[in-house]
């Protein structure tokens, strides 16, 4: 090929989708990102305003998705993605997943390009089986409040395999685990932005249900290196991608409270529906077909991502 691969990005102003629309680039891909804005922000790219092979068209692309000329990559990864967000937009989250995955998958075989869908841990629901391998199939709640992101994924995971067995569209699945870093927004109500908001401006850390539930942590760096590969690969099958350290939501208030130098005490509050009780992915897959793992500590990435915060502090935007 003699120019750069042309990779588009859905959700690219979202906090993944940035970040991958970032080492894209520093791989001298040519990026488009689109995205709604419903959940994603414009100052996730606005470091990326006037890099002549970085392009952002604000475009929902649960409708027809028009581009012209060629296309490598397709990278979905527009979707509401905190259990606020999709709460809010359950419709929206529901339309992403469904008809913007097939609008996503018809660009990719109209252009001949790989197809790379973010899935995610939520297509295991409240596991039965622990650690989730990609085998299980999961336990969940279709009519729940969560059942719109996480039946979402599992019908993009379904027909993103339609697409591979029915037209040979060339086809990724990354199932990703709880992951955290710069960008995300400070009140999306995800735990790790919520702590750390909470810790550096002195409230109440709110844990929900008793906190002895369980999440394993990624950083996105170690997170968007394993999407990479993945893109790369000739895996067909889903790959889990997060960080396989688990901990309870107690031991992350600890260790964002220690880390923020805060006195803010814990307020407990009651557990959302459906709210899983443990999570931790088996990376076997990934280490095996991919030799990834993540690199980042607990530490040296929530150091970062407060850092982060600090910054929007002192701007006034927290
Ligand atoms: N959680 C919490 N306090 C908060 C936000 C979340 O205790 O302010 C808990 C939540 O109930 C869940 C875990 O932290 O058990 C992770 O929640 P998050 O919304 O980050 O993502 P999930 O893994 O549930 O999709």
């Amino acid at each position: 090929m003699n120019r750069p691969p042309v990779s588009i990005v859905t959700g690219g102003a979202g906090f993944l989708g940035s970040h991958l629309c970032d080492r894209l680039l520093a791989e001298g891909h040519q990026v488009i990102a689109m995205d709604n804005l419903i959940t994603g922000s414009v100052a996730n790219i606005e470091h990326l305003a006037g890099v002549r092979s970085f392009k952002f068209i604000c475009h929902d692309v649960t409708e027809y998705i028009f581009y012209p000329g060629p296309v490598d990559f397709v990278f979905h990864f527009a979707s509401p993605a905190s259990p606020n967000d999709y709460l809010e937009y359950p419709i929206q989250t529901l339309k992403v997943g469904a008809l913007g995955t097939h609008k996503a998958l018809g660009l990719a075989r109209a252009k001949k390009a790989r197809f790379i869908l973010a899935s995610t841990s939520e297509v295991y629901g409240d596991p039965l089986v622990h650690p989730q391998p990609e085998t299980y199939w999961g336990n969940v709640n279709p009519i729940g409040p969560r059942g719109v992101y996480d039946e979402a994924k599992r019908f993009a995971e379904a027909m993103t395999m339609a697409y591979h067995r029915a037209h040979g569209v060339d086809t990724k699945i990354a199932r990703i685990f709880n992951t955290y870093g710069p960008r995300m927004r400070p009140r999306d109500g995800r735990v790790v932005p919520s702590f750390i908001t909470q810790a550096l401006k002195g409230e109440p850390l709110t844990v929900y249900g008793d906190g002895r539930q369980t999440r394993s942590f990624c950083y996105v760096d170690d997170l968007v290196e394993g999407v990479y590969r993945l893109a790369l690969s000739d895996c067909h099958d889903p790959v889990n991608l997060g960080n396989p350290q688990e901990m309870t939501v107690l031991e992350i208030a600890e260790k964002i409270r220690q880390l923020c130098g805060s006195n803010s005490p814990i307020e407990f509050r009651p557990l959302p529906v459906d709210d899983p009780r443990v999570r931790q992915p088996d990376i076997t897959r990934a280490r095996t077909l991919l030799g990834w793992e993540p690199r980042t500590s607990l530490e040296e990435g929530l150091k970062r991502t407060v850092d982060y915060f600090r910054r929007l502090l002192e701007q006034g935007a927290l």
